[in-house]
């Protein structure tokens, strides 16, 4: 059996993690060296054009955190290049205040592009996706509108200078150094956040919003600080487009240069940096080889986008993905180890009962729950049975949060549960899965299962940004933590493979994995057994009894009367919302009513 799953990594998981880092660099090396030798081959006028291609990155470098990871629909961020371009234009004109020093009117530039970067996301909070994409359009105008209108300033139609860099910075392959320094920084910084816990954060937003909350993970929070950085980076982006163009007027800042930052990062592909790093090199490249078809360039733009949409939905990222390439075993047996929980819960919380008392929700006219009373003892297995639209469910999501009860309370220890805020639940020791897994496809086992230790993380985003010793340590602990649940729930071997490529049986595992990151005080499961072998039930059932053999309070919602049966100290009958029966198994077995009414015989 281990020979199997064996085969699905050839080298120890230590080695072949630092392999992969190593891999993951090479693109970027070469793009590096191919970077450094263009002054030496190429003309003043190819200066200008790879000037321009490192200036647009490093405006969608900051993007990409918001498109790519966080699957933002940001299109009108022309607008913040608009902005830092006037902020810092008008700074070293001194047609307004007197004429600053280059570093100041760049660090205003920075922080006038953060405040509004926050401004143009904020409606990401409430809006879905379209709308928020159109608001995005709507600011780009009347920025536009603005440096049109407020002549005394920006010059109106006539637009003013853009400021002029000193030596050596003042000839066109100087200026490039200087920007390709600015963009290879933009690249670090980007890529430090993207593998942290800020980045998984994003990514779990994007494609599993639900999953993301019920792991701590709030959506303002995990917006906010990319927003700062993205508005930031793309006013420091639109300063140094004026020094390129030397003189700026509103016309300058097309429709098109949006749409050109957009479709970067989707032919890119998402949640990847090296992908959108080449699409905009390659965007911009694109109308020179192609120069009469310059008025064509927003068509070819499409075209390609189609083209690369239809080939290769992953975009570039995905062509460049030979690691998961790599051939799985068909028939990879999952073999949970509870010999590593121990490691899981050392240091950790002693777990607390959980407490539902006259819990009352109603949908309209329906009583989902009507008066639920129920008790978790720690250390047991506690089974939630009914028949099918009994309320199972609806208990699961309020103790989550993800539903207000109406009436009652509910809580763990002595602490009660905020009404609502699934986002709190994690921080007070709470964990769960989901009757449907919902996991994150593009991101490896081992990100997935990194996700439910968000709360533990320390790091802050500022030394997440810099990667200050604070994230190395967070980022260690973490993915030994993720090994270790891993290990725990028989997917070690896996660790490195990404999510999509997992069987289903396998994807209610990783969601075990990820709630064991908490060492939970109360673990929920809702229908865990669904859609596996006999076998895997088996296992499922010795890997349940384990976790809370070590004090966690596990609430076990099934359909599998024998695995209910097997490892439950004690069983809640729901019936229309109110408990029909509460009691041991043998008391459950020989109740008259549930008999009749649900284990039928
Ligand atoms: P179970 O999980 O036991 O099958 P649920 O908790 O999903 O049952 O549902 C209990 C009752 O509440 C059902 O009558 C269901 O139709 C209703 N219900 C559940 N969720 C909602 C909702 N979001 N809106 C309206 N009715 C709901
Ligand atoms: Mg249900």
């Amino acid at each position: 059996m281990t020979s199997l799953s064996d085969a699905a990594v050839e080298k120890p998981a230590e080695l072949g993690h630092k392999a992969s880092a190593l891999t993951a660099a090479g693109p970027f090396v070469a793009l590096a060296a191919v970077a450094a030798i263009l002054p030496l081959i190429g003309n003043d006028y190819w200066a200008v054009i790879a000037t321009r291609a490192a200036i647009y990155w490093v405006l969608v470098a900051g993007l990409n955190l918001i498109v790519g990871y966080a699957g933002q629909l940001a299109i009108g961020y022309v607008s913040l290049l608009t902005l830092g371009a006037y902020v810092t234009s008008v700074l070293a004109a001194g047609n307004v205040l007197p004429a600053m020093p280059l570093a100041v009117c760049f660090a205003a530039a920075a922080m006038t592009g953060a405040i509004f970067g926050v401004v143009v996301g904020l409606p990401a909070l409430r809006l879905r996706t379209f709308y928020f994409a159109i608001s995005t359009l709507g600011f780009a105008t009347i920025v536009t509108q603005i440096a049109l209108a407020w002549q005394s300033v920006t010059g109106g139609g006539i637009g003013l200078t853009g400021p002029e860099f000193p030596k050596p910075f003042d000839t066109p392959w100087g200026f490039y150094t200087f920007c390709l320094g600015v963009a290879a920084f933009a690249t670090w910084i980007t890529s430090n956040v993207a593998h942290s816990r800020y980045g998984r954060a994003l990514v779990a937003i994007r494609d599993a919003d639900v999953a993301a909350e019920a792991n701590g993970i709030s959506k303002s929070r995990a917006l906010i600080p990319v927003f700062l950085l993205g508005g930031a980076m793309a006013a420091v982006a639109g300063g140094l487009f004026a020094v390129l163009q030397t003189y700026i007027t509103p016309d300058a800042f097309t429709f098109d240069l949006s749409v050109l930052f957009f479709i970067a990062i989707l032919i890119g592909g998402r949640g990847s940096i090296l992908g959108p790093l080449i699409g905009t090199v390659v965007l911009t490249i694109l109308p020179e080889f192609a120069a009469p078809l310059a008025a064509w360039s927003t068509f070819l733009y499409a075209v390609l986008l189609l083209v690369i949409v239809l080939a290769v939905p992953g975009g570039i990222a995905d062509v460049l993905d030979f690691h998961n390439r790599r051939v799985l075993t068909n028939n990879r047996a999952i073999v949970p180890d509870p010999s590593v929980l121990p490691g899981l819960y050392a240091g950790r919380p002693a777990a607390e009962p959980l407490t539902m008392r006259g819990v009352v929700l109603a949908f309209g006219g329906v009583r989902a729950l009507d008066g639920v009373d129920l008790t978790i003892e720690p250390g047991t297995v506690h089974g939630l049975i009914g028949p099918n639209g009994s309320g199972k469910t609806t208990a699961l999501n309020v103790i989550s949060g993800y539903y207000a009860l109406q009436k009652g309370e509910v809580r763990i220890g002595d602490t009660p549960l905020p009404t609502g805020r699934p986002e709190l639940r994690a921080d007070l020791g709470l964990a769960r899965t989901f009757q449907t897994p919902r996991v994150v496809a593009e991101e490896t086992v081992l990100e997935n299962v990194m996700i439910g230790g968000t709360v533990s993380g320390r790091a802050g985003f500022l030394t997440t940004l810099l990667a200050l010793p604070g994230r190395g340590r967070d980022e260690r602990e973490l993915a030994a933590r993720g090994r270790m649940a891993l290990r725990a729930v028989g997917l070690e071997s896996l660790a490195d493979v990404r999510a999509s490529r997992l069987q289903h049986s396998e994807l209610r595992f990783i969601e075990i994995a990820r709630a064991l990151m908490l060492a939970p005080k109360l673990l929920m499961l809702d229908e865990p057994a669904a859609g596996l072998s006999p076998d895997e039930i088996a296992r499922l059932g010795d890997l349940i009894s384990a976790i809370a053999r070590h004090g966690t309070a596990v609430l076990l919602v099934e359909h599998h009367a024998d695995l209910i049966f097997a490892i439950c100290q004690h069983v809640t009958v729901l019936n229309l919302g109110r408990v029909l029966a509460d009691g041991t198994p043998a008391d459950i077995r020989s109740h008259k009513e549930v008999v009749s009414a649900y284990l039928g015989g």
